[in-house]
């Protein structure tokens, strides 16, 4: 089943403990959209510019990504600048150029519109909002935001968070929007703000699903890594994989949003690998089964 996402599709210019590099293929969307790719067919919705070259979008069609929502304005490609240092889970924003990302209007093809899950990828809450309005049949809305959004468009966030399923941020991120410093009073009090659930993302430590019906929490572990050698896009890659896993399956049962859990963190293992995109480029779903099992066998007594 279709997944439509919509978010940055962007160049990075990073610098991790391990090297440095510039201008690479990033954004959520493309991580997002290629970790999704290894289960299910995936439609973009973003925006790039002339410097988008016909290699950097192959990456994303030799992997059978529907492109046709990218739309190409005048001017340059939306770069990030991100410095990681010894705390991998930490990324220091060094600049943001929005470039063709500053009057960015979704456009939703029309052979889009049947798609039956929706990932609202790291934007601006209204466009998120604006995307969620203009597919109203869909089954199953995910979504991400950033401490920015947090900070500067909290009553437009919230608004948002009311058209979303689950959520998916990290620690600091459920801290500074229920602004509580406890993990599980702030999975507590956004479980009241919308989505019925919420997977909050520990970095190297895993993830945790917290649901809005009582049920007990469900934590899948992360794989220990000696060497991570660029975290940028684990978290877009980790709601890539549970969201793929989603679609790929008939129906949404406990059990399956447990493995979707395990498989978000299969997929953000790999991207940690190397840098940028590169890890996921050609996975097979042998390697990809492969560490599923050994995430088992991380957490399972037998
Ligand atoms: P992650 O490491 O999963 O949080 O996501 C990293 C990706 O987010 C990078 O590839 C960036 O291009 C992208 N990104 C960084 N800042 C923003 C922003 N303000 N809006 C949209 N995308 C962003």
């Amino acid at each position: 089943m279709s997944i439509l996402v919509v978010g940055s599709v962007a160049f990075d210019t990073l610098k991790t403990p391990f090297g440095e590099r510039t201008k690479i293929l990033g954004g959520a969307a493309t991580y997002f959209s290629l970790s999704a790719s290894y289960f299910t067919q995936v439609r973009v919705v973003g925006v790039v510019g002339e410097d988008f070259t016909a290699e950097h979008e192959a990456v994303l069609t030799s992997r059978g990504i529907d492109v046709r929502g990218i739309e190409r304005a005048s001017g340059s490609t939306f770069h990030w600048g991100g410095e990681y240092g010894e705390n991998v889970n930490e990324a220091q924003t060094k600049f943001t150029d929005l470039n063709v990302f500053e009057n960015f209007v979704p456009k939703i093809p029309d052979a889009y519109e049947d798609s039956k899950y929706l990932f609202l990828a790291n934007i601006q809450p209204e466009l998120q909002l604006d995307v969620r309005r203009k597919m109203p049949r869909v089954a199953l809305v995910g979504g991400d935001t950033m401490n920015l959004w947090i900070d500067i468009k909290r009553s437009e966030l919230l608004e948002t968070l009311q058209q979303v399923d689950i959520l998916l941020i990290n620690d600091g991120e459920a801290k500074l929007l229920a602004s509580d410093h406890s993990l599980v009073r702030s999975a507590k009090k956004i479980l009241t703000m919308g989505p019925r659930a919420l997977v909050i993302k520990h970095g190297e430590y895993g993830a945790t699903i917290f649901f809005g019906d009582g049920s007990h929490p469900f934590r899948a572990p992360a794989l220990p890594i000696a060497e991570v050698h660029d975290p940028t896009g684990a978290g877009d890659t980790f709601a890539g994989g549970f969201m793929g896993y989603i679609a790929s399956q008939p129906k949404l049962t406990p059990s399956v949003l447990k493995s979707a859990m395990f498989y978000g963190g299969v997929m953000a293992s790999f991207t940690v690998e190397r840098f940028g995109t590169e890890r996921l480029h050609a996975l097979t779903r042998e390697e990809i089964d492969e560490r599923f099992q050994l995430f088992r066998s991380l957490t399972h007594l037998d």
